[in-house]
């Protein structure tokens, strides 16, 4: 990974001592937190908003619109872990945790190849 921190904890770090130094944790509650997460998340859309599968192809092969999108997947993750700061929550231990039971939830001998979609669950 080389010069960038490859572990959440140490991403972590970075956003909360940002944070600290502007005096912002005063601001950094979860509700806000949770509502700007909400609004990055369409930043991160807007990029892709009319676009086609093929467009989408194409736009990743453009400086540009890779920066741009680099850009709004950093601020949806940096509030998504502010959210997890302050609420106590480890979110490492979330998506392990989170994964074994979409692991028992989607078992290999039914869902592989299937999107899972509300018409095409097992009885
Ligand atoms: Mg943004």
């Amino acid at each position: 990974m080389g010069e960038y921190p490859h572990t959440l904890a140490e991403l972590l770090e970075i956003v909360r001592e940002f944070v600290k130094e502007r005096d912002w944790d005063q601001y950094n509650l979860p509700l806000n937190l949770a509502i700007s997460t909400s609004i990055e998340v369409g930043e991160l859309l807007e990029l892709f908003q009319w676009k086609t599968h093929e467009e989408i192809e194409e736009a990743l092969k453009e400086d540009d619109f890779r920066e741009a999108l680099a850009s709004e997947i950093a601020d949806v993750l940096v509030y998504l872990l502010r959210v997890a700061d302050t609420t106590g929550i480890d979110p490492a231990k979330a998506v392990v945790e989170k994964m074994k039971r979409n692991r028992e939830k989607y078992p290999i001998d039914y869902w592989e190849g299937r999107a899972p979609n509300r018409f095409n669950r097992p009885e």
